[in-house]
């Protein structure tokens, strides 16, 4: 079976190079005489591995050296309650941009932990993200929390809110690494790593200074403290070696980032990036037989949600698109029409066949 013209939002697809070079490693590694998955997350040939996963991650993304990089488990979810849970002491709020299921999802943890509440939330369609003069920061609230790309709808930030100082978090699940970010104006970034990164498996963290200093405050009022595997603070000190990581994960990882730097990094994907998702929104722009989700200046280039004039068309797209080797193109069950990931791994040509694919589409049963 060939491979196919992959849109699955999430995991997703990965560069060729990347797994071949994950089944070489699979039967003998680094010289060790044995697989990477059969070699002790203590061997030096491992350590190797992961310090290079993450000195690629700081020069693509350009974090400070004061931050703090980690590689954890649990997904995205877990953060959702991880990450207040180290950031908010009793009393303290954290403020929420409400812009989708997955950020609902995020405030319904955050809620256990602490004075977790929407300062923005809209009625109708969820096609758009805030601009930073419509929500109001509270008195007591301690960070702000945005999710940079919404995966389900397909709108995206253009640029990180401004929160004028107060700390800044953002679920990047899946928008990591596929443009330039400025991390210094953030406190948390988290991210799964199964859309941008590698397979499923891994979490990427990175925290501000501040972040590790509320995490041992929240660490010292809590009665008994912060649970260990839920320890930002712990974790950093062991560098993500506190239990067994998933190790087969951070070997993916770091040969994703390193395909990447081949790519030309950040700023050379972000062009890549834009020019695919504009290939894609001239086409849906070009005619009324689609009705493109997202409002324009909302946008996403990870993420392409839209419409044919029905849902029985809808299926029908899904279907012959199948058929036709282009997989994955169902929207969000929670949205239905249709959707195209197309983050860092997928091509200009899957976008090229997809277009070509539509207008056939389009003549046959507009
Ligand atoms: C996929 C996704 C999640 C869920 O991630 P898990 O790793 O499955 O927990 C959370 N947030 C966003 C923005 C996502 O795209």
């Amino acid at each position: 079976m060939p491979r196919l013209h992959n849109f699955s939002a999430g995991p997703a697809l990965l560069p060729l190079s990347v797994i071949e070079q994950l089944i070489d490693a699979l039967p003998e590694f680094d010289g060790t005489g044995q697989g990477l998955m059969e070699l002790s997350h203590r061997s030096q040939s491992f350590d190797n591995v992961i310090v290079r996963a993450e000195e690629h991650l700081r020069t693509l993304l350009g974090i400070p050296k004061s931050y703090t990089v980690l590689f954890l488990q649990g997904g995205a979810s877990l953060q959702f309650f991880m990450c207040p849970l180290n950031l908010l002491c009793p009393g303290d709020g954290a403020d929420y941009l409400m812009t989708g299921t997955w950020s609902s999802k995020a405030l319904v943890e955050a809620k256990r932990c602490g004075d977790a509440r929407p300062v923005w939330e809209i009625q109708g369609p969820l096609d758009r993200v805030p601009q930073d003069n419509e929500y109001t920061i509270r008195d007591n609230s301690v960070f702000v929390h945005y999710t940079s790309n919404n995966t389900i709808y397909g709108t995206q930030y253009s640029a990180a809110p401004n929160t004028n100082g107060l700390a800044l978090v953002s679920d990047m699940s899946s928008d990591i690494c596929s443009r330039p970010i400025d991390v210094a104006q953030h406190d948390v970034i988290y991210a799964g790593a199964q859309k941008n990164l590698g397979p499923s498996g891994v979490t990427l963290v990175i925290l501000s200074p501040r972040a590790l200093e509320r995490s041992a405050l929240s660490d010292r009022t809590r009665d008994g403290g912060l649970p260990s595997m839920l320890n930002y603070g712990l974790m950093a000190s062991k560098r993500s070696l506190f239990n067994t990581p998933n190790t087969f994960g951070i070997y993916a990882l770091e040969r994703m980032l390193s395909w990447l730097k081949d790519q030309g990094g950040v700023g050379a994907i972000e062009q890549k990036n834009t020019a695919k998702a504009n290939t894609l929104y001239t086409e849906l722009d070009r005619s009324a037989f689609w009705t493109p989700y997202a409002q324009p200046n909302s946008r996403s280039i990870m993420n392409v949600t839209w419409t044919t004039p029905s849902p029985d068309l809808d299926a029908l797209f899904v279907k012959e698109a199948s058929d036709a080797g282009l997989v994955a193109l169902r929207g969000h069950r929670s949205v239905g029409g249709l959707r195209a990931s197309i983050y860092n791994a997928c091509s200009l040509d899957s976008i090229n066949a997809l277009v070509s694919f539509m207008q056939n589409f389009e003549s046959n049963h507009g």
